[in-house]
């Protein structure tokens, strides 16, 4: 190919900043046999969005270097880096979304003030590296060392490391603290090697009483770095200072050399596992509660059901939501979750299962009363009665637990859920009328 796809790409950044924030993560290729040019992207927003306004000014840009008939496909990247932000600023059926752009810190570079323990959610899932995390932070070098915290994609690692790194910087300024990716400690090993400038490197990470390092299964690509890092972590280990891992996976399970498996080992190690239902019902409640909405718990509830293996999701569901609701005429409600779980999970299927909204429909309508006073906390007994009814029926017809039924009422606790079951349950042992009725409303909801 006759020019860079990096030029490109710089020479948008200054002509065309939208173009630009679409195209950052990309790459191409260009396809002989066809003469396409593949521009491959790291998502499906990436690609509709690209497909849908920008394809003449791509054709403009490069065809007077290459040749006119050149055309474009963009495909997404095989393998998709969850680590890519979707974007600041995405369009989603003419929606204009903005996300709060990421916020670096005015002090210790790539440190990410958005990430706190405050806004951490603690739960059974990471209750363990969030202990040993904020341990570390209060005393570095004194308590775990090293600390290898590890799990699956977007359960909140990246979070402990940065809320240590702020928490460690808050309380005091002068440590000396130093962020980075296993990625990005690899480029600098690769692109100071050989040159004189590697003392300097050398030097930088030598001198830290903090080093926090994300996603150190990278290092399993960079042989020589590898071997940098070996050093640089005996050193600081020798020093006592602290030293922070994060990774996909438990450190016996990585490809590396047995001696830095070895001294990960030697301190201690916690997992981090997917949320369970009512840490997930609260991470979505807090962010709720970070941008002033109020928002049902119903909804809260219903995205916490559907999205249970990654936050990032759970957020970024959370957030479409929000975008879709801020159309003039649009509520958020049920219905708009929906939408927005489509949006971001194309396999999201919402009829899976007998839901709670149609028993809440069916039980509503039968009792006419609005459907939101059953998950509200009202009290007048026509609507106790009703949402104990509804609440009976859920357990008997789905697989909800009492826990996450209560979510669903107006976040009961599952005492409250457990008491309204047995409820109507002697009642309707008691009461042949109203286990008709029960009955009738059932037969209605399995329709
Ligand atoms: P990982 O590094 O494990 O892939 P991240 O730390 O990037 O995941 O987390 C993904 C998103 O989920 C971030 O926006 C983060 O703030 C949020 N998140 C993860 N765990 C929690 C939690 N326990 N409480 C609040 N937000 C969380
Ligand atoms: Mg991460």
């Amino acid at each position: 190919m006759a020019f860079e796809w990096n030029n490109i790409i710089n020479k948008v950044k200054t002509d065309s900043t939208s173009l630009h924030m679409w195209l950052e993560k990309s790459t191409a290729l260009y396809d002989d046999a066809t003469n396409k040019l593949v521009i491959e992207v790291p998502s499906q927003l990436h690609k509709k969005n690209l497909t849908d306004k920008y394809i003449p000014e791509l054709l403009s840009l490069i065809r007077p270097i290459t040749n006119d008939s050149i055309s474009i496909d963009i495909d997404i990247k095989k393998v998709v880096n969850q680590k890519i932000d979707i974007s600041q600023k995405i369009t989603i059926k003419d929606v204009q979304i903005s996300l709060p752009l990421d916020n670096p810190a005015g002090h210790i570079p790539y440190l990410n003030t958005k990430f706190k323990f405050d806004n951490f959610i603690v739960g059974h899932s990471n209750r363990f590296a969030h202990a040993a995390s904020k341990a570390v932070a209060e005393a570095p070098g004194q308590t775990y060392n090293p600390l290898f915290i590890y799990g699956g994609v977007g359960l909140g690692k990246t979070h402990l490391l940065h809320a240590i790194g702020n928490y460690v910087y808050e309380k005091n300024p002068q440590t000396k603290i130093l962020i980075t990716t296993a990625e990005k400690f690899i480029i600098e090993v690769v692109a100071h090697i050989g040159s004189k400038k590697m003392d300097e490197f050398k030097e930088k990470y030598r001198s830290v009483d903090l080093l926090l390092v994300d996603d150190i299964e990278f290092l399993q690509k960079g042989e020589q770095a590898r071997e940098e890092f070996f050093h640089t972590f005996n050193e600081l280990s020798n020093l006592n200072k602290q030293i922070v891992a994060t990774s996909d996976s438990p450190p016996q399970e990585l490809k590396l050399e047995e001696r830095l498996k070895s001294r990960f080992a030697a301190g201690i190690i916690a997992d981090i596992q997917p949320p369970n239902f009512e840490t997930r019902v609260a991470i979505l409640r807090l962010k709720a509660k970070e941008i002033n909405k109020v928002v049902p718990d119903v909804v809260l509830a219903f995205i916490a059901e559907n999205v249970d293996t990654n936050i990032r999701f759970l957020g970024s569901t959370f957030s479409t939501m929000i975008a879709l609701s801020n159309q003039p005429g649009f509520e958020i409600n049920l219905d708009l979750a929906k939408q927005a779980l489509k949006l971001t999970n194309p396999s999201f299927e919402s009829n899976k299962k007998i839901g709670i909204d149609l028993i809440q429909q069916v039980v509503s309508e039968y009792y006419g009363i609005k459907i939101q006073d059953l998950s509200s906390r009202k009290r007048p007994e026509n609507i106790a009665n009703a949402r104990q009814i509804a609440m009976y029926i859920t357990r008997n017809l789905t697989e909800y637990s009492l826990v996450q039924i209560g979510q669903y009422f107006g976040g009961k606790d599952h005492t409250t859920v457990m008491h309204a079951i047995k409820k109507v349950d002697q009642l309707i042992k008691s009461d042949d009328k109203f286990k008709a009725t029960i009955d009738e409303l059932m037969v209605r909801i399995k329709k």
